[in-house]
């Protein structure tokens, strides 16, 4: 019997791939929905004037108190609901994986989704279960249900809107889903800032199994590691007992707070990005053979005739998009473009209509 990992690490984990990150020097970055401005000139001096002042000799304030209030401010939490911070809102899913994982017990997610739902129910050795949608990424509310009904996971996850497909389910459907699970349903709200407003955040209270996941890295602060749960008091008293104690660091807590102060600069970049999302759009539907999806997001998925040749020859270009082509059968030649800058838009859509002939 060997030492090594081949013996003694879980099947399930040696099954897994890593998440991978594509190499992105000197590319024009289109691949992992990062805002593409970055912080006004005067901010950035006063950031670096604030961090200046953090005390790296003490560990952060292990509360989070200071930045939780600014959260719940800037994004109108009520105050009968609790916050969670996460070091980037992958660690909330996580946790609410890791404090529902009673031995035996189901993830569900839909297909295709964002990857991490499956590798933090592996990690907590949860059995996986995945719900295709509909050929045009609709969700099926029925087989939702039924599969509900079936597999009574302790968890269900719907990222609205979805990633990487872009559209927002139908908040009824999704409200059946909640009253219908006996487990908890995690409505995953990354893309919130590009969604028109679309949220559930009204309805947390009023479900005793429905938590809520949002995070700062779509609007701008990707870099600082920083998401956020809201669920009502007793679900985060629990999730907080397997939180690692300071597990947001004090600069990105100190960033954040500052940063979020400024809401309007935010709110000037991500209405540009929605904005540029239309473009993108109109675009694309001009282009023969090129199937565009509807996107409440910073990114639009659009399926070509030849997406790995597509997603090479933008390489070729220098520019960087995701092909998931291989990844889940309903995303055969599927390419997501992150909405960039006007001119990173302008040379993605000519790299892209050179590359479709
Ligand atoms: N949820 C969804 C749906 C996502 O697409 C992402 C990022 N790709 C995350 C959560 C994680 O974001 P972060 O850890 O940066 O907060």
């Amino acid at each position: 019997m060997g030492k090594g990992p081949d013996s003694l690490v879980r099947e399930e984990v040696r099954a897994l791939t890593a998440y991978h990150v594509a190499p992105a020097e000197g590319m024009v970055k289109l691949d992992a929905m990062e805002n593409p401005y970055r912080l006004p000139p005067e901010l950035a001096a006063e950031m670096g004037e604030r961090l200046a002042q953090v005390a790296v000799n003490r560990y952060p304030d292990p509360s989070g108190e200071r930045l939780k209030r600014r959260i719940r401010e800037t994004m109108r939490i009520d105050a009968s609901l609790e916050i969670l911070l996460g070091n980037g809102s992958d660690e909330i899913l996580q946790l609410l994986s890791l404090v529902l994982a009673k031995p035996g017990s189901t993830v569900l997610s839909l297909e295709p989704s964002f990857v991490v739902y499956r590798l933090a129910a592996i990690a907590a050795g949860m059995r996986y279960v995945g719900l295709a949608l509909r050929e045009d990424f609709t969700l099926d509310a029925e087989a939702l249900l039924a599969a509900i009904a079936r597999e009574r996971p302790a968890l269900t996850w719907i990222a609205y809107p979805n990633n990487p497909t872009g559209n927002l389910f139908p908040r009824e459907a999704i409200l059946a889903a909640v009253r219908a699970s006996t487990g908890v349903v995690a409505v995953d709200e990354a893309y919130y800032a590009f969604s028109g407003g679309a949220s559930l955040l009204d309805e947390v209270g009023r479900h005793p199994n429905l938590v809520l996941v949002r995070t700062v890295s779509k609007l701008g602060l990707a870099g600082l590691r920083v998401g956020v749960g809201i669920a009502s008091r007793e679900w985060i008293h629990e999730l907080e007992k397997l939180r690692m104690p300071y597990n947001v660091n004090s600069l990105s807590a100190a960033a954040a707070d500052l940063l979020l102060s400024h809401r309007e600069v935010f709110e000037r970049q991500t209405g540009a990005i929605v904005a540029e999302r239309a473009r993108l759009e109109a675009a694309l539907d001009a282009m023969p053979r090129v199937r565009r999806f509807p996107s409440a997001a910073n990114f639009v998925l659009a399926r070509v005739p030849d997406g790995p040749r597509a997603f090479e020859a933008l390489r070729e270009r220098g520019i960087l998009v995701r092909t998931f082509h291989g990844s889940h059968l309903l995303l055969a030649h599927c390419l997501r473009l992150t909405v960039g800058t006007p001119d990173e838009n302008t040379r993605m859509l000519e790299a892209l209509a050179t590359a479709l002939g």
